[in-house]
């Protein structure tokens, strides 16, 4: 007997083992088989456990039955413009049921041409999209079971909010209590109730988004499509609606594929993201294995804010038998002892340093094992209220450090610094490749 644990969408790991003993304890409460059971982890805490039946939508949504698998895949997908640019360069990408995919990079890269692809709206010149199990290169875009909201959300100015939300479904001759059950529904989940009987011109930028979000939803299709729906919007509304596009995920649990150039984006919102670049996937990850374990160096500077600092390096004998890295002709960190087997045959090499500004932090003389000192003259003191952005040069690199608000840092002084070198990332100066 097959039961299936879907622990909704987990913003947090689960912490210990008390939580996860309360989720088995529900499944063996629940004796229906099989059955899902839907975990809602908060601070990893359970807040709430739901028991429903086999394949159904989230617990609170109720707009329709989504009895189908709405996986997607692009396999050695390749889009060639007329006049020969080669915008996406035989990308493989598979997206599982209900997850929530960011496909993120700079402009041009390629990520919005790819969204369209598997929307449909624009032909692929080589490769196969799958949506659901089926291949879909020469499904129509409206019979892709697919929905999608742009940046510009256009909502038609003369109809009501219901009306707008309503639309497609009239179009789609669907009865009249169906439709007003789903726009209510979806009006519910949106929070914007109030709101159903207003024209667009009487609502801010963010509830117009939200009835954007709303006309997606009733839809209750395979697969949310979003095309930097927040763009439009002011930075505090930004922040605002990614959350509320968060939590319309928790609820409704619709498979989305989101592009942003906006990496803070793209790190709150996924459950995996998507870092392009030129038309290639760079990586595949978690936004914790982005951070953490980046693959290239392009990976390493475009994931964390500020940046990550880069510095020529070469890497030498250390003390004891370990390894160090020269930065400068005073300046040499230790390797940790844990990296020595890693970096060995580096010896000798020139190679990039990965430090990010937030392993490296003011001087402190208890310090642990792995943290080296180095001692900057100050450039640039940026204090933002929570944290304060310190900016050196070594040699003609640029570095930030992170430091406490409280610093006492002053232009032209010197700041003697901890690097955390268990934090650090060593990359090959030409593939840019972490190693
Ligand atoms: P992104 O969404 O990452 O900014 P796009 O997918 O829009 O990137 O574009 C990728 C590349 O394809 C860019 O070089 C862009 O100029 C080019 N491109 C996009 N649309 C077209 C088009 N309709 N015709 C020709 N080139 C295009």
């Amino acid at each position: 007997m097959q039961r299936v644990l879907t622990v909704g969408i987990v913003s947090y790991p689960i912490r210990g083992d008390f939580e996860r003993r309360k989720i088995i304890a529900a499944i063996a409460v629940a004796n229906l088989p099989p059955i899902l059971i839907y975990a809602f982890l908060m601070g990893g805490y359970v807040t709430r456990l739901t028991a429903g039946a086999t394949k159904g939508c989230g617990p609170q949504h109720s707009t329709g039955k989504q009895t189908t698998m709405a996986e997607v895949s692009c396999r050695q997908v390749v889009k060639i413009y007329d006049g020969g640019v080669q915008a996406v360069k035989g990308i493989d990408l598979e997206i599982a049921d209900r997850e929530f995919v960011v496909l993120v990079g700079p402009s041009g890269c390629g990520k919005s041409t790819t969204l369209r692809m598997i929307a449909g709206l624009e032909e692929i010149s080589a490769g196969e999209i799958w949506i659901g199990g089926d291949i879909v290169n020469d499904v129509p875009p409206r019979d892709r079971d697919i929905a999608m909201v742009f940046q510009n959300y256009a909502l038609y100015p003369h109809m009501s909010v219901f009306d707008n939300m309503a639309f497609g479904l009239k179009l789609r001759k669907f009865p009249r209590d169906e439709i007003k059950r789903r726009v209510d529904e979806a009006a519910r989940i949106l929070d914007i109730v109030p709101l159903l009987d207003r024209k667009p011109r009487a609502l801010s930028g963010g509830q117009r988004q939200r009835v954007a979000m709303g006309r997606a939803i009733v839809r209750n299709p395979k697969v949310f499509l979003f095309d930097e729906p927040l763009s439009n919007l002011d930075a505090k509304l930004r922040v605002q609606m990614r959350t509320e596009i968060k939590k319309v995920h928790q609820t409704v649990r619709t498979t989305t594929v989101y592009v942003t150039h906006d990496q803070v984006e793209a790190m709150t919102l996924a459950d995996r993201v998507v870092v392009m670049n030129g038309g290639v996937i760079e990586q595949v990850g978690s936004p914790q294995e982005l951070y953490h374990s980046p693959a290239t160096r392009f990976v390493a500077g475009f994931i964390g804010s500020p940046a990550m600092n880069f510095l020529p390096v070469r890497v030498e004998d250390g003390t004891g038998g370990g390894l160090s890295v020269r930065v400068s002709e005073q300046i040499s960190l230790a390797v940790p002892p844990s990296r020595t087997d890693r970096y060995g045959k580096y010896k000798g090499q020139q190679m990039i340093l990965g430090v990010r500004p937030e392993h490296l932090f003011e001087y402190h003389e208890n310090g642990r094992a792995g943290w080296e000192r180095v001692d900057l003259p100050v450039d640039v003191v940026e204090p933002m209220g929570m944290e304060t952005m310190v900016h050196f040069f070594i040699g003609h690199e640029p570095v930030c450090a992170r430091v406490d608000p409280a610093t006492h840092a002053e232009p032209g002084e010197m700041l003697p610094l901890t690097a955390d070198m268990n934090q650090m990332h060593l990359m090959e100066s030409d593939t840019g490749r972490v190693v």
